[in-house]
């Protein structure tokens, strides 16, 4: 199949060979051209192509990858999205303001006997306004876009037997975890990702926390402390069918209540509404389930949903920064608009506005790919697979 510049991926004339599927066939063709004087490419080649040629800029070339490697139904959407230029266009439109006013204040710099006026500071103080409140609405959302990408991180805690590794089993609809009935059975960590309306969530569950003193339980117990301490949120899951323990309240003590849900396990077990000893733990955000049963799941994927997006409509926001290099430097950029409206309040002198001007112009060029140095687009592109 020929493609003539520039109606190609890369802009560049292009020739791609289709042949039937046998690895044999393919190594034949492939010498072949080899032969001819092709070289194979290299990672993200193709991509890296398209961007050096001015056919999409690195947002653009990032969502590309992340729509490679999308696990959820947001993160694919989001990815196409960034993928059609739409966070591309916000960045630039918040540029094409900055270069405006950064025209009239070197202006000023140039002519410095032509009087400042105060309408005309008056207006420079709103387009600052404006820019600084488009970009800070981009960076709203942008530890959550992070999240899109590895999942909601869910730590499940307890002490041993409490039915950590059955309630894992249960959000998972299968048998990843191995359940026994001797306690400490969970030595390691177990990973999992599952979505729940969309939205990907990474669960992890823990060794029983708890004193021990096998060696290889130890260890489990230390990943355990550390998986607790990153996580998005905490699902600390108490037997609802036996009284608390004093391990029981010793995590209870220790939680941080706005990133957890306690989990009554076992409601099969019980007689009454709840557990005898409710009380002491109503005040915390709880449900009630069964692992065993299933009853309760639905409410704790619905609880886990609500906690995770806390207020965020993810399939209505379209724009999205989803990544720590872009997330960087447009922070970088706010930080600029801040000080240039400190420095234009307090009328500092032109020149440190011009500054601020600059350096925030610059940053957001750096996160569409227009002042880029070439180790960050090395590291950008070696993260592609060969052909893309
Ligand atoms: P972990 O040590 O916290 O991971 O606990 P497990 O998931 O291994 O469960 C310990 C024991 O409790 C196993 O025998 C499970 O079958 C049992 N179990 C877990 N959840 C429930 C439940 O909701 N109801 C009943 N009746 N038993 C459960």
């Amino acid at each position: 199949v020929v493609m003539r510049a520039p109606n190609s991926y890369t802009t560049e004339d292009v020739v791609e060979i289709h042949c039937h599927g046998s690895p044999f066939v393919l190594r034949k063709i492939l010498e072949l051209v080899l032969n001819s004087g092709a070289r194979l490419a290299e990672p993200g080649e193709f991509t890296q192509r398209a961007f050096l040629n001015g056919r999409i800029d690195l947002t653009q070339a990032e969502a590309i990858y992340d729509l490679i490697h999308a696990n959820s139904e947001i993160g694919a959407a989001i990815a196409a999205n960034q993928m059609s230029g739409n966070l591309y266009k916000a960045i630039d439109d918040v540029r094409k303001k900055i270069v405006s006013i950064a025209s009239s204040v070197e202006a000023k710099i140039e002519f410095p006997e032509e009087y400042f006026e105060k309408s005309q500071k008056d207006s420079i103080s709103i387009s600052l306004d404006q820019a600084y409140n488009d970009l800070k609405k981009l960076l709203k959302h942008a530890e959550f876009g992070q999240k899109i990408r590895k999942g909601v991180s869910v730590t499940l805690i307890g002490r041993p037997n409490v039915g950590k590794s059955s309630l894992l089993n249960l959000l998972l609809n299968e048998e990843r975890a191995i359940v026994t009935e001797i306690p400490g059975t969970t030595r390691d960590l177990i990973e999992e990702f599952i979505q729940i309306e969309g939205i990907p969530f990474r669960l992890t569950d823990t060794a029983g926390i708890r004193n021990s003193n096998d060696p290889i339980e130890k260890e489990g117990i230390n990943r355990a402390q550390v998986a607790r301490k990153n996580a998005d949120l905490l699902l600390l899951v108490l037997d609802a069918s036996e009284r608390l323990k004093k391990e029981d309240t010793s995590l209870i003590n220790e939680i941080e209540k706005n990133k957890t849900i306690i989990i009554l396990n076992k409601k099969d077990l019980i007689k009454s509404n709840n557990p005898p000893w409710y009380n002491s733990i109503s005040d915390l955000e709880n449900i009630l389930v069964s692992a065993k049963s299933g009853d309760g799941l639905n409410k704790l994927k619905s609880k886990l949903y609500e906690k995770a997006l806390n207020g965020i409509e993810p399939f209505q926001e379209k724009i999205w920064i989803t990544n720590r290099r872009q997330l960087q430097y447009a922070s970088n950029a706010l930080d600029s608009l801040k000080s240039a409206r400190k420095v234009l309040s307090e009328s500092q002198g032109e020149e440190f506005l011009a500054a601020d001007l600059r350096s925030c112009m610059n940053n957001l060029g750096v996160i569409v790919g227009e002042t880029t140095v070439d180790e960050l687009l090395e590291k950008i592109f070696s993260e592609f697979c060969i052909g893309k």
